[in-house]
């Protein structure tokens, strides 16, 4: 089965791909794929952005089109930055500056109120416009630095409070078994694995 992942984010994608390798999907990139038009991401959920990139990719290849869509709430900032976590310092802001301006935000607080949730919403969509949602969610806490230089994002940042580590000190397998996108993604394929075998329509 072929499965258009449309995301433009190169950590997304190597976190899905290593999350589908054994399973019999195969996956496409946006980066494989021509002419795509840019996707604004104006949805105020996370779930209303993923089904707007899933369907319009969908849509536009023909093939079943699966997008997620993330981000960083901070308990201490309601829930920013939410579904602005990729232009959090700015439209033209890079992971850095992201990482800086969350740091300024949170100066001065203690441990105990640096709580923190990353939260997954992906959409699997079909090209005559049928789509289903799944999510996940990964609770920690804000580090007062740094720490780790693996993942992308907040990775750095980000406690996972059960293992000690910042996800971005974390092995890749160990990421995806904890976090909220491996969460999502298990789902997806244990619903495409079911779905298929009860013969599905839809499946390319
Ligand atoms: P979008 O889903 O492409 O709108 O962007 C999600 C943004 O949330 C990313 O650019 C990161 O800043 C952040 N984010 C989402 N998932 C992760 C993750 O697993 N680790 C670190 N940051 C993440």
């Amino acid at each position: 089965m072929k499965l258009i992942v449309a995301t433009g984010n190169a950590g997304k994608l190597v976190e899905i791909r290593r999350l589908l390798a054994e399973s019999a999907i195969e996956v496409a990139g946006l980066a494989e794929l021509e002419d795509v038009p840019e996707i604004v991401e104006d949805g105020e959920t996370f779930e209303a952005n993923a089904r707007k990139k899933a369907l319009v990719v969908a849509r536009l290849t023909g093939c079943l089109t699966l997008a997620d869509d993330s981000g960083l709430a901070v308990e201490a900032l309601n829930g920013a930055p939410g579904v602005y976590s990729a232009r959090y310092a700015g439209a033209e802001a890079d992971d850095a500056a992201n990482n800086r301006k969350l740091l300024e935000a949170l100066q001065g607080l203690p441990q105990e109120q640096r709580k923190a949730a990353f939260h997954c919403a992906m959409a699997l969509c079909w090209p005559d416009g049928q789509c289903r949602s799944f999510y996940g969610c990964l609770e920690g806490r804000i580090l007062q630095e740094p720490r780790g230089d693996g993942g992308f994002g907040y990775d750095p940042l980000f406690l996972v409070p059960e293992c000690g580590q910042s996800l971005a000190e974390l092995p890749l397998t160990v990421k995806n078994r904890v976090s909220h996108r491996g969460q999502a993604l298990r789902q997806v394929v244990i619903w495409l694995q079911k779905n298929r075998k009860k013969g599905h329509d839809g499946f390319g």
